[in-house]
C-alpha cells in the first residue's frame, strides 16, 4: 500500500507542497528519492529514535519514500514530521485518509520532540493560500512552533512532541481534519499564568510608591526599588503589570513569534501582556538568550525578550552574577539584545519594563540606620556596590520602600489613597500620548518647563551630580509626571518628585 501526505520545501521566500509518498517493501533499507545516503541514514535515526521513544514499533521493513514534484530542495530536515505520519499510517496507527488533507514540516528530535524551526513558510501566506485552493486538497498544516520572530499569521496546528500529535491525530476523524481549514485553534494551555489581578488595595500606605508605580507604567520607566523583606516590593512590581494595558494585535504578535522561538506557546486567549520574573540564580543566557548549539534552531530567547511588551522583574537584583547585572546594561539602553557569534549576529527584541528590587542589606533590615540592623556599614556598601553605577544610572527611577513618613518621602500626592479605576485609565491616557508623540519631540510638544522648574533642574544636576543620562532620565519622569496630572506645565513639584526619585545618585555611601 502506498500511503501519501504532503510536506513543505523551500525555507524562505514563496514555500511550495511537496507530496510525500511512502511504501513498505520487503528488506531492511531506508530510502528517500533525492537524499544523499547519508541525509537519509541521518532522518531514519531521528525518525527511528523518536518513533521507539514515543512507545511505537518500528516497521521490520524496507521504506521506501519518494517526494515529488523532484525538482524541489531535498536537504531540508523538515520531512521527519510527513515522513513518521506516513509510517504510522502504513502501520495502521493512525488513518491513512486524515493524511491526504494534512501538510506537515518538522525535525524529530530523538526523544520525539517536535523541533522549533527557523523558516518564514508562513510569512508568505498568500503564495500558501493560493496553492491550497488550487490543490485543494490540505485542509490542515501542522507545524512545530515558529522559531523566528515574524508574525504566524497563517492558522495552523502547532506541536511540540510527536506524542502529542499522534494523540491528536488519532482523536480527530477525518472529517474534522478537512474541516478544520483555516480556522485558527485557540489553546486553553499557556505558558503564563493567568494571575489574579493585584492592585493598590493589596498595599498599606505606600502613596509615593504608588504614585511611581503609576509613572513607571505610563511612561515605561524602568524602576529600582530598594526595601526590606515585606515591605510589597513584589506586590508593588504586580501592580505595575497590572496596570499596563491589554496588548495590541501587533504586540501580541511579537509576543507569539518570541515565546514561539523559545520553544512554547504564548497564550492566544490572553491579551496581557508577559510577566518574567527569574530568579537570581539565572545565568547570562537564561537572561539575555543564547545560541542553540543545533543549527536548525538559531537564537533561544532569554528571560527578557520573552518579557518583551511586558514586565520583567528581577528580585533579589544584586544575588543575580556580576556579568549577568553587567550584561543589563545594552537592553536597558537599547530595548533590543545582540546575540554575536563567529556565523553572524542575531539581534532579539527587548522591550521589557524592568523592574528590580533589592534588601537595602546584606541582613535585609534596615540601610545601616535602623536599630535591628546587624550589618557593618562595609558589609552594605560591598552589597550595594554590586549595581553597579553605569547600571542604576541606566534605570530611571530609584525607590525606597518601607520609609513612609521619613525623609524619603516626597511625594506631592498626599491623598490617602489613588483608585485603582483611575490609575488604569491615566496608564493607559499616558500611554496613548506616548505612542503619538514618539522620540525627543516630544519634550517640544509636550507640557513645557517652567522657569523656576528649570532652575530646579540645574541645580538638581549639580548637588545629585547627574550623568547626562540621568539629567535624561530626571526630564523624561518629570514630563511623564506632568502628563499624569493633567498638568499644562511641567512644575516645580513635578521636577521635584523626578530628582528625588533618583535614590542612587542620592545614597552619598555608595560613591
Ligand atoms: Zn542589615
Amino acid at each position: 500500500m502506498i500511503v501519501s501526505t504532503f510536506g513543505f520545501a523551500g525555507t524562505t521566500g514563496s514555500p511550495s507542497f511537496v507530496r510525500v509518498e511512502l511504501r513498505f517493501e520487503r528488506g531492511i533499507l531506508f530510502r528517500i528519492s533525492g537524499f544523499s545516503s547519508q541525509a537519509a541514514k541521518a532522518s531514519h535515526a531521528r525518525i527511528r529514535s523518536a518513533l521507539i521513544s514515543c512507545g511505537q514499533r518500528w516497521p521490520g521493513k524496507a521504506i521506501t519514500v519518494n517526494l515529488a514534484p523532484a525538482e524541489l530542495s531535498r536537504t531540508s530536515t523538515s520531512f521527519d514530521l510527513p515522513i513518521v505520519l506516513a509510517i504510522l499510517a502504513s502501520r495502521g496507527v493512525i488513518t491513512p485518509t486524515a493524511l491526504t488533507h494534512i501538510a506537515s514540516a518538522g525535525e524529530l528530535g530523538l526523544d520525539g520532540s517536535i523541533r522549533p524551526w527557523q523558516t518564514s513558510i508562513f510569512e508568505n501566506p498568500l503564495s500558501l493560500t493560493s496553492q491550497l485552493s488550487d490543490s485543494n486538497k490540505i485542509k490542515t498544516l501542522i507545524s512545530p512552533p515558529l522559531n523566528g520572530y515574524s508574525e504566524p499569521r497563517y492558522p495552523h496546528e502547532t506541536f511540540t512532541h510527536l506524542s502529542n500529535l499522534i494523540a491528536y491525530l488519532k482523536s480527530s476523524s477525518s472529517q474534522t481534519l478537512s474541516n478544520s481549514i483555516f480556522l485558527p485553534k485557540t489553546s486553553s494551555k499557556s505558558t503564563i499564568p493567568i494571575q489574579n489581578e493585584i492592585t493598590f488595595d493589596n498595599i498599606q500606605g505606600e502613596e509615593t510608591a504608588k504614585r511611581m508605580a503609576i509613572i513607571s507604567a505610563a511612561g515605561s520607566h524602568d524602576l529600582i526599588m530598594l526595601g526590606p523583606p515585606g515591605s510589597g516590593k513584589t506586590v508593588l512590581a504586580k501592580c505595575i503589570h497590572s496596570l499596563l494595558p491589554d496588548l495590541s494585535q501587533k504586540s501580541h504578535s511579537e509576543c507569539t513569534s518570541i515565546h514561539a522561538a523559545a520553544g512554547h506557546l504564548f497564550n492566544p486567549n490572553s491579551k496581557r501582556p508577559p510577566w518574567q520574573a527569574p530568579h537570581s540564580s539565572t545565568n547570562l543566557n537564561g537572561l539575555i538568550g543564547s545560541w542553540s548549539n543545533l543549527k536548525s534552531r538559531g537564537v533561544i530567547p532569554g528571560a527578557w525578550s520573552l518579557a518583551h511588551n511586558g514586565v520583567l522583574f528581577l528580585d533579589e537584583f544584586a544575588e543575580f552574577s556580576r556579568g549577568t547585572l553587567e550584561a543589563c546594561r545594552a537592553p536597558l539602553e537599547s530595548h533590543t539584545i545582540s546575540l554575536v557569534r563567529a556565523a553572524g549576529s542575531s539581534e532579539l527584541p527587548a522591550s521589557a519594563l524592568l523592574i528590580a528590587a533589592l534588601n537595602p542589606c546584606p541582613c535585609g533590615r534596615g540601610t545601616g540606620r535602623s536599630k535591628s540592623c546587624s550589618c557593618q556599614e562595609g558589609e552594605i556598601k560591598r552589597y550595594l556596590r554590586k549595581i553597579s553605577g553605569p547600571v542604576a544610572d541606566r534605570i530611571a527611577i530609584h525607590l525606597e520602600l518601607g520609609h513612609e513618613n521619613t525623609d524619603h518621602s516626597y511625594t506631592h500626592i498626599s491623598s490617602n489613597s489613588i483608585p485603582w479605576k483611575e490609575a488604569r485609565k491615566t496608564v493607559a491616557r499616558v500611554r496613548k500620548w506616548y505612542l503619538e508623540h514618539p522620540g525627543d519631540d516630544r519634550f517640544l510638544q509636550g507640557p513645557q518647563i517652567t522657569s523656576k522648574a528649570a532652575d530646579l533642574l540645574r541645580s538638581c544636576r549639580k548637588v545629585l551630580k547627574l550623568s547626562h543620562r540621568g539629567l535624561h532620565h530626571v526630564r523624561s519622569v518629570a514630563l511623564t509626571s506632568a502628563l499624569v496630572d493633567k498638568s499644562p506645565a511641567i512644575e516645580v513639584e513635578h521636577l521635584a518628585e523626578a530628582g528625588t526619585s533618583r535614590l542612587f545618585d542620592r545614597k552619598t555611601w555608595l560613591r
